[in-house]
């Protein structure tokens, strides 16, 4: 009998999708560049469904029933092209190839262009959760041609993470938008880390208390708006004790942040765009500090001239502390929900924002509760140009702004780095103020590189002739 999908890639991520797949009853067939891997694939978990191992390219191919369905799930970048071109020439018309790798987009829309040329369907398919969503039910953004969704759909939604009964997985659009979304949802993940960490340094720093205590905070915030799974893990982290020194955890970690490179490629996306994604950035940033190293050492010498920290009620600084972390949060999400409005009319994708934040509530390292209020923001608004102004986010970040500024101003003050929660108040304050100092900013473009300017009196565009008689003229 033929298989019913086919996975190619067999480390961590491809093996446990594969198994994934097997145990909803799926028949698959499975290869992998070095074979070994195959064969312990069948050997470790051959009992828990069908699959049909080959060595070769060609017998994997020949494997599969037609149209085919053949997911490639390798290192990304010149592997996925590797392996694309040894398939292609195998493949028959009608046949579909999913990169389930972390492809930057703009690969994908390249090889989704070539293939179709060629009659083949490329999906090019974001996959979060790491190996235990792969084996258990991810979040799945697959893009390409909607035609072949009808056909991948079914088994996609079968294996994908469920909340309340809904599956983690939908259709995202054409070409590059479901590794786009993918590569954006990395972005947010960087930017609910980040305020973690900053949440985090404030209560250790504020209150002069343990990692475990600090742990036993998150548990409760976990119990509340906050509930999530980076808050739930960040919880259990501050309570883990060393077995070596007897220690907490975190306390023997040395503070440098590393990058795989998704939080970069949203921040370089969003420059291109124009769309001020400052949270994400400032956490990709904040990463890039912690590993500055000479940097670092050579900054020890700058005086701080701070303020001592003088808590007094414990429990309205830990409130204020869990508001501003919520409110940054909420305005991190927002600037990464116009970040997939802008690419997708650039690029006519027509993304469902509410969808993706549906199948974002399970089975990916984001998956949140407050993800419904923002499907929700999206049901009573498809077009809503700011998800800080749907009326319940207005109101959640509203009734916290006070708490907000409380704290960034006691973190200035006291001299503790927060680059996401002070950029995320300036963003919340430039987004509602009704005038910016933009009006001097054009002045002086225009002063000096006559880069001309519009007027709230009038229509039309304007230069001053600064190094002549200072006349206007109109454009
Ligand atoms: P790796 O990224 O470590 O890649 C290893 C796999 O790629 C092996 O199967 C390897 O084959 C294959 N490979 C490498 N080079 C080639 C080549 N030139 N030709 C053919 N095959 C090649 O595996 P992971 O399982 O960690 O990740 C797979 C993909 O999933 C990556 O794109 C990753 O970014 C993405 N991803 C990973 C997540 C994670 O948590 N790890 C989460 C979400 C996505 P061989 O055994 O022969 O060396």
């Amino acid at each position: 009998d033929l298989a019913q999908i086919g996975v190619t890639g067999l480390a961590v991520m491809g093996r446990n999708l594969a198994r994934n797949i097997a145990r909803h009853g799926y028949s698959v067939a499975i290869h992998n560049r070095s074979f070994g891997r195959t064969q312990s694939l069948v050997a470790d978990h051959g009992d828990e469904g069908t699959f049909i191992p080959s060595e070769s390219a060609a017998d994997f191919v020949a494997s599969i029933e037609r149209p085919r369905k053949i997911i490639i799930m390798v290192k990304a970048g010149a592997a996925t092209d590797a392996v694309i071109d040894e398939l292609v020439p195998l493949l028959d018309q009608g046949d579909i190839l999913i990169d389930a790798g972390n492809a930057h987009f703009p690969d994908t829309i390249r090889r989704e262009n070539a293939l179709a040329a060629q009659g083949i369907h490329f999906v090019g398919m974001g996959v979060s959760g790491g190996e235990e969503g792969a084996l258990n039910g991810p979040s799945i953004m697959p893009g390409g041609a909607p035609e072949s969704y009808t056909t991948l759909g079914p088994i996609l939604e079968d294996i994908s993470a469920k909340v309340d009964g809904v599956p983690c997985a939908t259709y995202v659009g054409p070409d590059g938008a479901g590794h786009f979304v993918k590569m954006v949802h990395n972005g947010i993940e960087y930017a609910d880390m980040q305020l973690i960490a900053e949440a985090y340094d404030l209560l250790r720093q504020g209150l002069g208390i343990s990692a475990a205590e600090i742990g036993e905070i998150f548990a409760q915030w976990n119990n509340g708006d906050l509930e999530s799974f980076l808050i739930e893990i960040t919880a259990d982290v501050l309570s883990h004790i060393d077995a070596e020194t007897g220690k907490a955890f975190v306390d023997i970690v040395l503070d440098q942040a590393e990058q795989k490179g998704t939080g970069r490629w949203t921040v370089q996306n969003a420059l291109d765009l124009g769309v001020p994604i400052t949270g994400i950035a400032e956490a990709t940033f904040a990463r890039a500090l912690s590993g500055s190293v000479p940097q670092r050492t050579a900054g020890r010498v700058l005086p701080a001239n701070a303020g001592e920290w003088n808590v007094t009620d414990r429990d309205a600084f830990i409130e204020d502390v869990r508001q501003a972390l919520y409110a940054s949060k909420v305005v991190a999400y927002s600037q990464g929900f116009d970040q997939i409005a802008a690419a997708s009319a650039e690029h006519n994708w027509n993304i469902d924002r509410g969808a993706m934040a549906r199948i974002w509530r399970g089975g990916c390292i984001i998956r949140a509760r407050f993800l419904n209020r923002i499907t929700e923001a999206y049901e009573r608004d498809a077009d809503l140009p700011l998800l800080l102004a749907d009326p319940y986010f207005t109101q959640i970040v509203g009734d916290g702004v006070s708490a907000w500024r409380r704290i960034v101003a006691l973190a200035a003050t006291n001299g503790v780095p927060t680059p996401a929660f002070s950029s995320s108040l300036a963003y919340y304050d430039g987004v509602r103020a009704a005038g910016l100092p933009a009006n001097l900013i054009q002045a002086q473009r225009d002063f000096f590189g006559a880069h001309t300017y519009r007027r709230t009196d009038k229509e039309g565009t304007f230069h001053t002739e600064w190094s002549g008689d200072r006349s206007e003229i109109q454009e």
